[in-house]
């Protein structure tokens, strides 16, 4: 077998090819390390403007372009060798690094495994020096015009090192991924300029004005950038805590949005998640994650970053103390910001107000949001039960999150039901509420492997596009999950033998193509399950701009009164407007 090392090899030197791509290994994994190298070495060089291009999710190309101080002409020579860096003279200066690179190693290693090349000025210097490397080495060098900064462009990233490019995935999960490296830089130096643009179209900007709100506003949106918490910790050894987090009523079903900088840094630590949701504890369900953007800042020969050659793991001399600060200074904060308990007194009768709800309103007997077409084998009535939990369940949530009984009152613009409650005024988006509610369906469904599947009388077969046909591929189980029955039928032919019982209304070809392509846009979910819930949810839910009938309107608040997290979709976007007794009459100058 070839794979077993046989004797038979004599010993040799590696050739320079050979052990720069070897070394490459470590540092450029993918396209998005390109990007993170890149990126991080134009922050090293002072710019306040970084501007990302890729062409295929970066399979095809990268190029960075910052403003920074560029690189002086008789530098560039050894740019591509390995340990070639500007950031450190001595041994000695490893102890405390406060620029992202030190190891000199990404442009050796990019050139080992790409076509790169690089056009830099530096402000003294008339024109801009141009130079192309591959195969681990400078080929030329030539003056260009060209402005003050640099621009690094890589191209056939890998196409030397095929056994590499095999365990890339497609374009868009590699976009993806891209994506999430520049929002996290974004975050982490809010007074630069970010740009991403994606085969000629923009995919992400941050407006790089220093406020870390503004940078939180282009990640996510202006809502989560309002509602998050400003948070302070220090310590008397140095260790500085900043940065937003949600209140306790705004969470999302995984850690993917607890971002952690250590002196600017974007850094993974398990421990100092843990020290974030740990602060939650007994305020947040324990399957729920807050969001944060926290920024440590500790001195910097108390923090060794060189545990990696990605550097995203960090080893602090106290890890303990970093602990303490971090989480203290995060409890303090949504203790002292958490939202005023009006909903919460109301739900306080939780239990009550469920049994109230079902003696004032009549139960249906078939459920409209679960989309049933009529003539379903399926009872609707039980499906719609099934997979709501049972109220001690429930009890497990926090109590903020529960809705009071509401009453409604009729429909806005047919995209919002009115409603009132004990304590005001609610508006309730009727596509993000339904979402909301088929989503908490779905998931549940999926985690007790009891999936509500419309099978077909007649199976449907679908023609797929590569990416599609890939999605399946990889993802076959989940979709199962989520109710799709299929069975492969040839190359990129599959027969659809049942839908999600919330698509049964729809083609059932259609809503699977749909959904394929809805899903490789979902990406801000973190995990495929969570993209194709909310996908199928999304699809799945009454739309915006549908006159509803007063009964459809009183099953959907029904619903979400029982939902476990009434008050946003699966997208974070938020379900319902609530206007208090005390803000009306403040309003109307009653008090
Ligand atoms: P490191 O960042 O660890 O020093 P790199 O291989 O990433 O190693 O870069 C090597 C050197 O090239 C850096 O130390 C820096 O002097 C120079 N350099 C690379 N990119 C840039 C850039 N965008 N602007 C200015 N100098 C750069
Ligand atoms: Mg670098």
């Amino acid at each position: 077998m070839s794979c077993w090392y046989t004797g038979d090899m004599p010993i040799q030197v590696l050739s320079h090819e050979v052990a720069a791509r070897i070394a490459a290994g470590e540092v450029v994994e993918r396209p998005a390390s390109a990007v993170k190298e890149l990126v991080e070495n134009a922050i090293d060089a002072g710019a306040t403007s970084v501007q990302v291009e890729v062409v295929a999710g970066g399979l095809e190309g990268v190029r960075v372009v910052d403003n920074g101080h560029g690189i002086p002409a008789a530098e560039v020579t050894s740019l591509f060798q390995r340990h070639a860096t500007s950031k450190l003279t001595s041994a000695d200066d490893l102890n405390s690094i406060l620029t992202m690179g030190f190891r000199g190693e990404a442009l050796y290693s990019l050139a080992a495994v790409a076509e790169v090349s690089l056009l830099t000025r530096t402000a003294d210097q008339e024109v801009a020096t141009f130079v192309e490397a591959s195969n681990a080495r400078a080929l030329r060098q030539e003056p260009r015009g060209g402005p003050v900064g640099t621009t690094v462009s890589v191209t056939q990233l890998f196409d030397q090192v095929p056994a590499r490019k095999k365990f890339l995935r497609t374009a868009k999960s590699e976009l993806s991924r891209i994506h999430t490296v520049l929002t996290h830089y974004a975050l982490a130096h809010p007074s630069i300029r970010f740009n991403l643009d994606s085969d000629g179209r923009n995919a992400f900007s941050s407006p790089g004005n220093g406020d870390i709100r503004e940078a939180v506003a282009a990640v996510y949106n202006r809502e989560i950038a309002q509602a998050l918490l400003a948070v302070e910790g220090t310590s008397d050894d140095g260790i500085s805590v900043t940065g937003l987090v949600s209140a306790p009523d705004l969470h999302r079903a995984n850690r993917s949005y607890i971002g952690l900088y250590v002196n600017q840094r974007p850094i993974q630590s398990r421990t100092l998640t843990y020290a974030v949701t740990e602060a939650y504890r007994g305020m947040m369900a324990g399957d729920r994650f807050p969001l944060a953007i926290l920024m440590v800042d500790v001195l910097p020969e108390d923090v060794d970053v060189n545990v990696h050659p990605t550097k995203s793991e960090v080893r602090f001399r106290v890890e303990g103390d970093v602990f303490s600060v971090l989480q203290r200074a995060v409890r303090e904060t949504i203790v002292a910001g958490s939202p005023v308990p009006e909903i919460g007194v109301a739900a306080s009768n939780r239990g009550a107000s469920s049994t109230l709800a079902a003696n004032r309103f009549p139960e249906r007997s078939h459920g409209v949001w679960g989309g049933f077409s009529s003539g379903s084998t399926v009872d609707a009535t039980a499906q719609l039960q099934m997979g709501m939990p049972e109220p001690a369940a429930q009890n497990a949530f926090p109590m903020m999150d529960a809705l009071p009984t509401l009453r409604v009152l009729g429909q806005s613009q047919e995209t919002y039901i009115v409603a009132e409650g004990p304590n005001g005024l609610y508006l309730i988006d009727q596509h993000a509420a339904h979402e909301c509610v088929v989503y908490e369906r779905l998931k549940t469904a999926a985690a007790t492997h009891n999936p509500e599947v419309q099978g077909l009388l007649e199976p449907v077969t679908v023609e797929l596009t590569s990416f599609q046909a890939e999605t399946v591929h990889e993802q076959g189980e989940v979709l199962a999950q989520y109710g799709w029955d299929l069975e492969p039928f040839g190359d990129r032919t599959y027969l659809l033998r049942g839908v999600p019982a919330v698509l049964a209304t729809k083609g059932p070809a259609k809503s699977f193509i749909e959904l394929l392509d809805g899903v490789g846009e979902a990406v801000e979910f973190s995990t495929w399950e969570d993209r194709i819930a909310a996908t199928v949810a999304c699809h799945g839910s009454v739309r915006a701009g549908l006159v509803l009938s007063h009964e459809e309107m009183v099953e959907m608040v029904r619903l979400l009164e029982k939902a476990q997290q009434p008050h946003t979709c699966p997208h974070g976007r938020p379900t319902m407007l609530h206007l208090s007794a005390n803000n009306l009459e403040r309003h109307f100058k009653r008090t």
